[in-house]
Order: C-alpha cells, then structure tokens, then sequence
C-alpha cells in the first residue's frame, strides 16, 4: 500500500482528543495511523526567515512534519488571500471580496515554502493528498522541483459558477494551478459542473467522460466527493447522553419547551443574521409558540482577525438582544445565543433534545453540522431539518424542509411547519436523512478518496507523463 501524505493548513496533533479535534481531522488520523505516513501543515507559530525545516516528531505510525511561517506572509495568506479573497469568493459574496496583489504574493510563497519543505520528505510512489483553498498552488509548486508523483486536492468548500468565478482577478492562475493535480476533489456534482464549466468556455481546456480534463499539456480529473461525518460516534454519543447529568439540566433549563436549535461557527456564509430573524418572524407572526419554544445558537467565535468577522458579531448581538427586548416573558428567554465551542457529546445531547435543526447557511461546500444533527435524533422521536438548498449537504438530505436562506418569511414558516408536524411524518422523513448519513460515512469518503487518487494516473499514463 502506497504511504499516505496529508497537507492541511491545520494539523490535529496526536495528543488532541477525539472528542475536541472533529471528525475530519480524527478520520484523516485514522487514515495515516492505517497506512502509514506523514502529515503535514503550518506549526501555528511564525519567525521572520524561517528555514525549509520543518519540526518532525512520530507518533504511532504517523509522522508529523510542521512548518513555521515568516509573519507577514502568513498574515498575507491567511487573512489575506485564503479568507479575504477566496473564502468570500467561493461562498458567492463578491461585495466582502478583497484582491491585494501582496496577498496574492504572500499566498504564493507559502506555498513555494511549504513545497520546498516537504519535498525532501516525499518518495516518488507517496499518495499525496492536499487539502483545501489555502494549497491549491502547492502542486504546481511540488511539480517545478521535480516532484512527477501522484497528488490529489480536496476543496472543503463550494466551487462558485463562472460568472462569479471570473470576478477574481488571478482566475486563470489558479485554474492552472489545479491542473497540476492528478485528482481534484469537490463536494458536489453542482460545483464539478461549475468547474468544468469554467474551464470548456473560458481556458478552452476539453473535458472527457468521466471527469478526465484536459488543459494545455496536462491530465487531470475533477469529481465529486461528499463528505460525511462519523455517524456511529454521534449516534453513540447521542444515544449516551440520555439521563446524564448534561441533558438533566438542559431539560430543566427548558422546563418542557420544545427546542430549535443551531449550531455554525460565526461566520457570514452561515446566513446568522436571516435566521434570527426567522425566528423573530416566527414568534411575531405564530404567536402560538411564544413562551413554547426556545430557540439555542451556538456560534463559536472564529477568524477574528478578519474585520467582517467582528462586524457580524456586533450584527448578531443587536439581532439576538432585539428578539429578545421583543419577545421574552420573565420566566422565558427566546433566544439562547452562546459563543463558545462544547465538546461533542454535549453538542449531541443538544442535537437529540432540538425538535428542530435550524441550519441555513447562503452557501456551504458541505455543512457537517446538518449531517450530525441527523445522526443525534432519536429514531422514535426524531427532530426535523429545515435545510438551506444552498448547503451542499441539501443534494442528499432529501427528507429535509429545503428552505431559500434569503426568504425570510419562508424560513419562519418551515420552522413553524417543523415543530407542528405529526410524528409519523417526522419518522420518515429522519428514515431518508438517516439512511445516507450512515452510508456515506467520513471514513467512506477518506477511502474512496484515496483508492481513486491511487488509480486514477492509469487512465491518463504514469505518473509526470502529462
Ligand atoms: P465549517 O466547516 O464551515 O465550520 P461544518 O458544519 O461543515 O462547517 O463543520 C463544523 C464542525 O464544527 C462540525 O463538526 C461541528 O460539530 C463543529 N462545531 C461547530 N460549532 C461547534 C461548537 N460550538 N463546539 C464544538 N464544535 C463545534
């Protein structure tokens, strides 16, 4: 079995629990500890000149490689290029979009560090697999050192139609620099379509069945892979919670109120803004659930660092304090806003009590939180989904209410429809979500992901013969 190699701008060390590293980063854990390999990624500390070297340690069978960055290019990568420019971009909001040629720079040679970096560590049959929007030059980089081995991208986040695609001024650059991948990775068929799209009309590349691209002298496949979650573990924990100390209080604290709740990093692609005042919509137009429901928003602070991101949260607090001034009785307080991370398995416990999941996102690649709270139902008494269309998770999520995230007004009448409908419905339509988040598995995705990266040069010749 040919060794594996992870590239991710965070690296979860071996000492973070599973319960706080997040499924993604416990699955491609588990991947390298099966395989063998090395992971690789930013140490989360700068120095002004840092050298090619990385710090490396081992544990288990899994080598971690970590890289320190010079100051400014990391803040010119990070902040800059990766969630200034491409994170606004892919998540279809052009009017939060900055392009600063410096950013563009500074993301460039990280990319050309980390190559240089990791090259010395690479044996020509490695599995490569890089991941998401801040490495996507990280091949192209590999390839001008010599490097001819397989390499794989996966994009964690949406591909924008070309349309929105083209207001980036280094469109072409980056396009190329994916075509220096043997695999590159989606979340959904719709932003494969994008993709191609972009590439037939605008860079006149050619497409073949099946995803084979071609673009000037190089090969490369373009496919989709939905990620999953690790259901068992939620279902476990879920299934844990129940009569622990947790869910008493949170059941006490409810006294008998039904629950809606939310759970997004805050962020401006999570649609927080609309959905309070979906709620408040709710409570003014439905006032048959005032004083019956509570609606809790977990919203852990992220990216604060990025000026839009403390906008929003001044934005939410003035929303949430309205909802509240409006509506709250002295023994009932609507809205429950909380900034702070928890660990899974009281985010389960919360999950299984919410007759409601609340998720509505204007653009997501994926949104796991809509797949974890699935999981967390109790398959007697399961909650409702009420699904933004726009989450990559609404092409599998068939038994949710699908719900345009910009109707406000259409978002309060699903919440309503959510927690007023019959049990035999609710059962039925959890059956459908359930059955896919089972099947399609994080662990089903790492494998599939990789088995395809490791056969995929075959239809296209050896490996460096593009
Ligand atoms: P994104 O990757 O954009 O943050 P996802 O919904 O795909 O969105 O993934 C978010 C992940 O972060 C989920 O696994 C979720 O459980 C986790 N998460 C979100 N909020 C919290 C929180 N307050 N505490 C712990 N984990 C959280």
């Amino acid at each position: 079995m040919a060794r594996l190699v992870i590239v991710s701008n965070r690296v979860a060390s071996p000492k973070e629990r599973a319960a706080k590293a997040g499924g993604l980063a416990v699955a491609l854990r588990e991947a390298l500890s099966q395989r063998g390999g090395l992971w690789f990624g930013w140490s989360g500390e700068t120095e002004i000149n840092p050298p090619d070297t990385p710090k490396v340690f081992r544990s288990g069978r899994v080598t971690y490689a970590l890289l320190n960055l010079d100051p400014e290019d990391q803040r010119a990568h990070y902040a800059g290029y990766a969630n200034g420019t491409l994170w606004p971009l892919c998540h279809y909001r052009l009017g939060l979009l900055t392009f600063r040629r410096a950013d563009w720079e500074g993301y460039r040679r990280v990319n050309e560090h980390f190559a240089r970096a990791l090259l010395p560590l690479l044996k020509p049959d490695d599995n490569i697999w890089v991941h998401d929007y801040h490495f996507i030059p990280l091949a192209a980089e590999l390839r001008k050192l010599g490097f001819a081995g397989r390499i794989g991208y996966f994009h964690h986040i949406p591909w924008p139609t070309p349309e929105v695609y083209l207001s980036l001024p280094s469109h072409a650059a980056l396009v190329d620099d994916l075509s220096h991948y043997d695999l590159v990775g989606l979340q959904t068929e719709n932003d494969v379509r994008a993709l191609l799209t972009y590439i037939s009309s605008e860079v006149h590349g050619w497409i073949a069945p099946g995803g084979t691209v071609g673009l000037k002298d190089r090969r490369f496949r373009v496919a989709a892979y939905p990620i999953g979650i690790d259901a068992e573990a939620f279902v476990s924990d879920a299934r844990k919670s129940v009569g622990k100390d947790e869910e008493r209080r949170l059941n006490e604290s409810l006294a008998g109120r039904r629950l809606a709740v939310g759970v997004d990093r805050l962020d401006y692609s999570k649609g927080l803004p609309g959905k309070f005042a979906a709620f408040g919509e709710l409570l003014r137009s439905y006032p048959e659930h005032r004083s019956k429901v509570t609606m809790m928003q977990v919203a852990p602070l992220s990216r604060s660092e990025v000026a839009e991101y403390q906008a929003l949260r001044r934005e939410l607090e003035e929303l949430g304090g309205a909802i509240n001034g409006e509506f709250a009785e002295f023994d009932w307080v609507p809205l429950r806003y909380l900034n702070r991370p928890f660990q899974r398995a009281t985010l389960a416990a919360i999950y299984r009590r919410a007759l409601v999941g609340v998720v509505t996102p204007l653009r997501d690649g994926m949104n796991l939180v809509a797949k974890e709270y699935v999981a967390a139902q109790d398959p007697e008494d399961p909650g409702v989904l009420v699904l933004s269309r726009f989450a990559g998770a609404a092409d599998e999520l068939k038994g949710s209410l699908l719900v345009n995230p910009y109707d406000i007004e259409g978002m309060a009448a699903a919440m309503d429809r959510a927690l007023t409908m019959p049990l035999e419905e609710r059962r039925q339509r959890w059956r459908t979500n359930m059955d896919n988040v089972e099947t399609n598995t994080i662990h089903h995705w790492c494998q599939r992901f990789i088995d395809e990266l490791t056969n995929v040069t075959d239809q296209f010749g050896p490996p460096g013969d593009q």
